[in-house]
């Protein structure tokens, strides 16, 4: 052994783990616009463009990658999110990456709300964890990834002869999500119907405030091979949608109602299923814990996604063996996706077996 070698050998076994990771942990932020390939509109806005966080964590050569998605509705920007990563970044950076658990639970209290922060901060964790034990993520929960699910591909809301061309468009996708929830109903459903008879899954983003039409619009919807419908009616109105439920067929998924583990257990009596997205909880682990917990209460499973690129889809991509139904499409409605990872084959999810995320840079 050469002195040099005998230094980081006698410096390496003084020092705790946390201190030596602290030489070489390095994080850094970067907010990415996407650009969408249609203008994208719901209840909640309107849009070309959506920033998310991305982040790089890299310690022992190992680059992990992660993305958080604001959601605006609970007030957050990519700006709020970066700034929430750069505060904590020294204490992020003082752990050993290994003992991930640990690092995710002290950096969190010190993170008031900020979930897409959140969430970039624990898959860039993931990938990089996934990435040193040298096995994909899906293997890392004990997953197979034969049982990924067929994601649903989105339509939003728009005139009549451009919800059409996207149908159209989405020709390779076998179940199609449509969004509902404006004055358009009508009209948005007709069009898809004029062009196909797929089957259909509709979210109605907490856009129908009075029950009785919410009975009556589900029942129409239903007659028109419409599978289930998400949040039909705004978060708040629990009682409202345990009697809607009450009047239906099709089952009713949970999203804007259910953002934790928390919130699970009072929503079970007017839902039949919840909408999981890791960056409405705060990354993967917590929906993992949500996936279970939803399981045990006799709810449905869905894996959802925000506007993201590959690496926040290919995160949630590599848990959706877990659940019943997947909405994982946000990779594909933008055109600048700087990275590959999770597939699609006739709809159904292709996870990458490499380790890790699985990325490969375009
Ligand atoms: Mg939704």
């Amino acid at each position: 052994m050469n002195r040099r070698d005998l230094f980081k050998t006698v410096l390496g076994a003084a020092l705790p783990l946390s201190v030596r990771s602290a030489s070489v942990s390095q994080l850094e932020t970067e907010i990415v616009g996407l650009k969408l390939r249609h203008t994208w509109t719901t209840v909640m806005s309107s849009s070309e463009y959506r920033d998310t966080l991305h982040l790089r964590f890299t310690a022992d050569g190992v680059t992990g990658r992660g993305e958080g998605a604001p959601i605006p509705r609970y007030k957050e920007t990519a700006e709020t999110a970066r700034r929430a990563i750069e505060a904590v970044k020294d204490r992020i950076t003082s752990y050993d990456p290994r003992q991930f658990s640990k690092l995710l639970d002290d950096v969190f209290t010190h993170i008031r709300g900020e979930f897409a922060a959140k969430a970039a901060l624990d898959i860039a964790l993931m990938d990089w964890n996934g990435q040193k034990l040298g096995v994909p993520l899906y293997r890392y929960f004990g997953l197979d990834p034969n049982d990924a699910p067929v994601t649903t591909f989105s339509i939003g809301i728009d005139k009549p002869e451009i919800v059409r061309q996207k149908v159209r468009e989405a020709d390779a996708y076998p179940v199609l999500k449509v969004k509902v929830g404006l004055k358009t109903d009508e009209e948005m459903i007709e069009a898809v119907r004029s062009v196909t008879s797929k089957p259909l899954r509709v979210d109605a983003n907490e856009g129908w405030t009075d029950k009785e039409e919410a009975v009556r619009k589900i029942n129409w919807l239903e007659k028109q091979g419409v599978e289930f419908i998400e949040q039909p009616m705004p978060a708040h109105m629990l009682e409202e949608t345990r009697w809607v439920r009450s009047k239906v067929h099709i089952p009713i998924i949970a999203d804007e109602a259910c953002l934790h583990p928390e919130d699970m257990p009072r929503l079970a009596s007017s839902f039949d299923g919840v909408n999981i997205k890791i960056d409405k909880c705060g990354g993967m682990l917590e929906a993992f814990r949500m996936i279970n917990i939803a399981r045990s209460l006799k709810l449905k499973t869905m894996l959802g996604c925000m506007i993201s690129s590959s690496v926040a889809i290919t995160a949630a991509a590599h848990l959706s063996p877990l659940v019943d139904y997947a909405d994982l499409d946000g990779n594909l409605l933008i055109a600048n996706d700087p990275f590959e990872g999770v597939l699609v084959k006739n709809g159904k999810l292709i996870l990458p077996n490499r380790p890790g995320l699985g990325l490969l840079p375009r």
